[in-house]
């Protein structure tokens, strides 16, 4: 199969600290590439660090604030940072951050409301996702958006919004709304992302057979949810092959097609210069 690319793994997370040379070297083998997603400050600039440290493997890093952050009851991921570190949404130091070279899109940032329904959360959630959207429009840089239990929402505040999208808007990663909210979304000019969970979870197949192929990029969310043979497993980017060939079996194409097909998404979507 040809290079893929992994457009959401978390490799800076503290998960890798102990072997992540280990784990970015299998992805070479596995010719894999990967973009270093932040999901609050530390993380982001974690991200920005770890793709000047591997430039040929971690192609870019994106800045941002995951909705899981912007609530009171935070949780605390030993798999993200080792400490405890809570911090309060900075739009001045995302911006700083966001201006790096080797930034190349802005998030994770959006809604969920899986773990909590209250109003006050969503609304904060809310206000910190427009902050972010303004940024993207500022910076001229596609959104990398998460979404969980908050599909009205989302696509509501999106709509509102349409007027400073960028084109492409961005990406909805790990998509599990409905065939309707991908239409609304690909209407906004969203690409949609998928990962592990379409190994081994049936309730995404009607979406990816709707799902136009030129709007699809692959991802891992490593190191969450790793697919099928490794379920259960910390997840890593070289797993994508996994996702790659789910995906080809969905569509009916070849593996070797959606490597092409894919790669070249990413590539336009975040205006890379790889071979
Ligand atoms: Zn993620």
């Amino acid at each position: 199969m040809s290079t893929l690319i992994d457009f959401h793994s978390h490799i800076q997370f503290s998960a890798y600290d102990n072997d992540r040379e280990a784990v970015i070297l299998r992805a070479r083998e596995a010719k894999v590439k990967m973009i270093a997603v932040g999901t609050q400050a530390q993380t982001s600039e974690d991200a920005i660090r770890v793709a000047e440290q591997y430039p040929n493997d971690v192609l870019g890093a994106s800045v941002g604030f995951h909705p899981g952050h912007a609530s009171e009851n935070s949780y605390h991921d030993k798999n993200e940072l080792r400490e405890e570190a809570q911090e309060s949404f900075d739009i001045e130091r995302l911006r700083e951050l966001a201006k790096h070279p080797k930034v190349l899109a802005i998030g994770e940032c959006g809604l969920d409301y899986y773990r909590d329904q209250r109003l006050e959360i969503s609304e904060r959630q809310k206000k910190v996702f427009v902050q972010q959207i303004e940024l993207a429009r500022e910076l001229q840089k596609p959104l990398i958006i998460h979404c969980r239990s908050a599909f009205g929402d989302l696509i509501n505040i999106l709509n509102s919004k349409s007027h400073i999208l960028n084109s492409p808007a961005g990406v909805i990663h790990f998509f599990s709304g409905t065939k309707d909210d991908a239409k609304n979304l690909l209407d906004l000019k969203f690409y949609l992302g998928f990962g592990g969970v379409i190994t081994f979870a049936r309730e995404y197949n009607e979406v990816i057979r709707y799902a136009p192929l030129d709007r699809i990029l692959l991802e891992t969310d490593a190191p969450y949810v790793a697919p099928a043979p490794h379920r259960g497993k910390r997840n890593e980017p070289a797993y994508v092959v996994e996702v790659a060939k789910k995906l080809a079996e969905l569509k009916g194409i070849s593996p070797e097609t959606i490597a092409e097909q894919t790669t070249q998404n990413a590539i336009s979507f975040f205006g890379l210069s790889v071979e």
